[in-house]
């Protein structure tokens, strides 16, 4: 198995890792981040679980990443995403982590957002030799489907001599993420149609590298137990379509699990025995993170009202630092991110020496 390096995976090596991860029925957890506490905490729990990882900006995210006070948005969500990226070209090398970097949901209205990111990944790539990210993800789920593959093969040709990848979506993940997606979507569409992924293998495949987020009943965000049924083996299904027509190995699809918070263990389980590679966690990285600190506010409420306390005169500044409770909301995400190395069994797995 050849080896990677700390840094950003990309390319050839992009593809070793993918293989290692289906071969080995593992998958990488790949996280939200907003800013750089984020980033540091993924990177701290993946050099300490020895596991690569998956770090994604959604557009909110990268928004948030530059600066809410920025007045030109589609301008923020653009450099807050390449701000991010450079953060973690420098820091994955210090952590000493190999990190797939990707952006999340694109819809129709967000495709004009990945397309100046790669107009800005084709200079970087120029200028380094490398792409700034590894993969964008193009979620035109709630278009036609040809609608759908037209664009993601259009935006695929550009990315691919970048080196890079694209995720897309077929069939509609439940829920909301940042703005994409929605409550009110009927129930069949929750569930991805084998054919329809066969479609897109047969016009993607010839063009480049691509992963697919595949619904099967998954959902966003976290709801009452009940109110999600996963159905893992619609996964398998398509993997056997695909594999048969097209004369290929088993679990031929790079596959992804969108939603993977508050999931039940066993699906998670028998979803990367079909194929899946990678995890999205988000909301329950975001309430560890808030929780924890939530948790230090109460323990330390004078210090979050007063710089001195009122009747003993002693001083709050250690209590107060943002340093300190960020710190809080750090360790907390990775203690989540713990459990998540372990529910995907990367945990231990890492492919750099
Ligand atoms: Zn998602």
């Amino acid at each position: 198995m050849a080896k990677l390096k700390p840094g950003i995976v990309w390319g050839d090596d992009y593809k070793t890792l993918l293989k290692a991860c289906k071969e080995g029925q593992y998958a990488l957890p790949a996280v939200n981040v907003v800013g750089t506490n984020g980033v540091n905490a993924v990177l701290e729990a993946a050099a300490k679980n020895k596991s690569e990882v998956i770090i994604q900006l959604s557009n909110g995210g990268a928004q948030f990443y530059a600066g809410k006070g920025l007045p030109d948005t589609h301008r923020a969500m653009v450099m807050g995403a390449v701000s991010a990226a450079q953060h973690v070209h420098l820091m994955a090398k210090e952590y000493g982590v190999a990190v797939v970097l990707n952006t999340d949901h694109a819809n129709k209205k967000l495709i004009p957002w990945v397309e100046d990111l790669v107009t800005y990944g084709e200079a970087f790539f120029k200028k380094n030799g490398y792409p700034l990210f590894s993969s964008h993800m193009i979620d035109l789920s709630e278009e036609a489907i040809e609608d759908n593959l037209a664009t993601s093969a259009r935006i695929l040709k550009r990315v691919v001599p970048l080196g890079m990848s694209i995720e897309i979506e077929l069939g509609v993940t439940g829920g909301e993420e940042d703005g994409v997606g929605s409550d009110e979507i009927d129930n069949d569409k929750l569930y991805t149609q084998p054919e329809d992924v066969l479609q897109a293998y047969k016009t993607l495949a010839p063009i480049g590298h691509f992963s697919l987020a595949a619904s099967f009943g998954n959902v966003h965000g976290v709801y009452s137990p009940g109110n999600v049924h996963l159905r893992p083996e619609i996964l398998k299904n398509s993997q056997e379509l695909v594999a048969q027509t097209m004369g290929l190995g088993k679990n031929p699809l790079d596959l992804v699990f969108h939603g993977g918070s508050g999931s039940e263990k066993a699906k998670i389980e028998e979803s990367l025995g079909y194929g899946v590679f990678k995890m999205n966690i988000d909301t329950d990285t975001q309430f560890a993170f808030a929780h924890a600190i939530g948790d230090y506010v109460k323990a330390n409420d004078k210090a979050f009202a007063y710089q001195i306390d009122p009747e003993t005169e002693a001083p709050y500044k250690k209590q107060y630092d943002p340093r300190v409770w960020l710190r809080v909301g750090e360790q907390a995400m990775a203690v989540r991110l713990d459990e998540a190395f372990k529910d995907l069994r990367s945990a231990g797995k890492t492919l750099i020496d």
